[in-house]
C-alpha cells in the first residue's frame, strides 16, 4: 500500500521513495506526494529523479490502495528497489488545491441558504478553471453570480481550512458530511473518515488536497453558465 503523503501534508511537494514496482505503464513507490486522480481533482504531474536521470510523470491514478505514477515516456528504465526523489509540478497542484477548496466553499454556501433550494451534484477541477453542476431549475446567471459573491464574502473572513479524522460513528452523526448517496455509502464502509473543515462553516468527508485558509483562494470569478438539462446548470469559474 502506497503511503499517501498528500493526505496528511498537502504542502509537501517532494519526497524520497523506493520503487516497489515499475513497468512501461506505471510506477509504484512505497510513499509519494503525487495526488492520485479522484473526487474531481486531477492526478498530479511532475518528475522522479534517479542518479541525475529525470523521469517525467504526466498523470497519477489510484488502483486499489496503490498510487500509480504514469510516465510520459515508456522507456524510463526504473526497476524495483531504485531510490528516487519525487518532485511535483507545484504550480499546477497548488492551483488544484485552490479550486478544490473553492468548490467546497461554494457547496457550503448553497447548503446553508435553504432559499436556493438546490444542490451541487458534480464538479471538476482544472488547472485554470473549475465547473460546478447545480441541480436548480431556476438558476439564473444573476443568482449564480450572487452565490459566488457570497462565497467571496466568506473568503474575506479568512476562515481556516483544516483536515481532521472522525470515527465512522462520529461521521454518521453528522448528516451533512457527505451530500451524495455514494458518499454516505463510502462513510459506512470506513473505520476512520477524513474530513475537510472550513472553520465555522462546513465539514465534508474528502480525500483531496486543500489550501490552509480561504484567503489563499484569492477571489472567485464567474466565467459562464451552461444549460445541461431541466435541473442541471453548469457554472464555470476562475480564481485569482
Ligand atoms: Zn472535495
Amino acid at each position: 500500500m502506497t503511503e499517501k503523503i498528500y493526505l496528511s501534508d498537502a504542502f509537501a511537494n517532494e519526497n524520497e521513495a523506493t520503487v516497489e514496482s515499475a513497468n512501461e505503464n506505471g510506477i509504484i513507490l512505497d510513499r509519494t506526494v503525487f495526488y492520485a486522480r479522484g473526487g474531481g481533482q486531477p492526478g498530479d504531474s511532475g518528475y522522479l529523479f534517479l542518479d541525475g536521470k529525470k523521469i517525467e510523470i504526466k498523470d497519477t491514478i489510484k488502483e486499489g490502495e496503490e498510487v500509480i505514477h504514469i510516465p510520459t515516456s515508456t522507456d524510463h528504465m526504473l526497476k524495483n528497489g531504485d531510490k528516487v526523489k519525487c518532485q511535483l509540478d507545484w504550480d499546477k497542484r497548488y492551483a488544484h488545491m485552490k479550486y478544490h477548496t473553492a468548490i467546497h466553499l461554494i457547496d457550503a454556501v448553497v447548503n446553508m441558504n435553504p432559499g436556493y433550494q438546490g444542490l451541487i451534484t458534480g464538479s471538476q477541477i482544472y488547472e485554470d478553471r473549475s465547473r460546478v453542476d447545480f441541480s436548480m431549475e431556476d438558476l439564473s446567471t444573476d443568482l449564480a453570480i450572487s452565490i459566488l459573491e457570497k462565497a467571496n464574502e466568506e473568503i474575506r473572513k479568512k476562515r481556516e481550512v483544516v483536515v481532521k479524522y472522525l470515527t465512522r460513528d462520529e461521521a454518521l452523526s453528522l448528516p451533512n458530511l457527505a451530500r451524495t448517496k455514494p458518499g454516505r455509502e463510502l462513510i459506512n464502509s470506513l473505520e476512520i473518515v477524513r474530513v475537510v473543515e472550513i472553520a465555522g462553516l462546513d465539514q465534508q468527508a474528502d480525500g483531496g488536497t486543500h489550501v490552509r485558509n480561504l484567503s489563499d483562494i484569492g477571489e472567485i470569478k464567474f466565467s459562464k453558465m451552461e444549460n445541461k438539462g431541466k435541473n442541471n446548470k453548469r457554472v464555470y469559474f476562475t480564481v485569482s
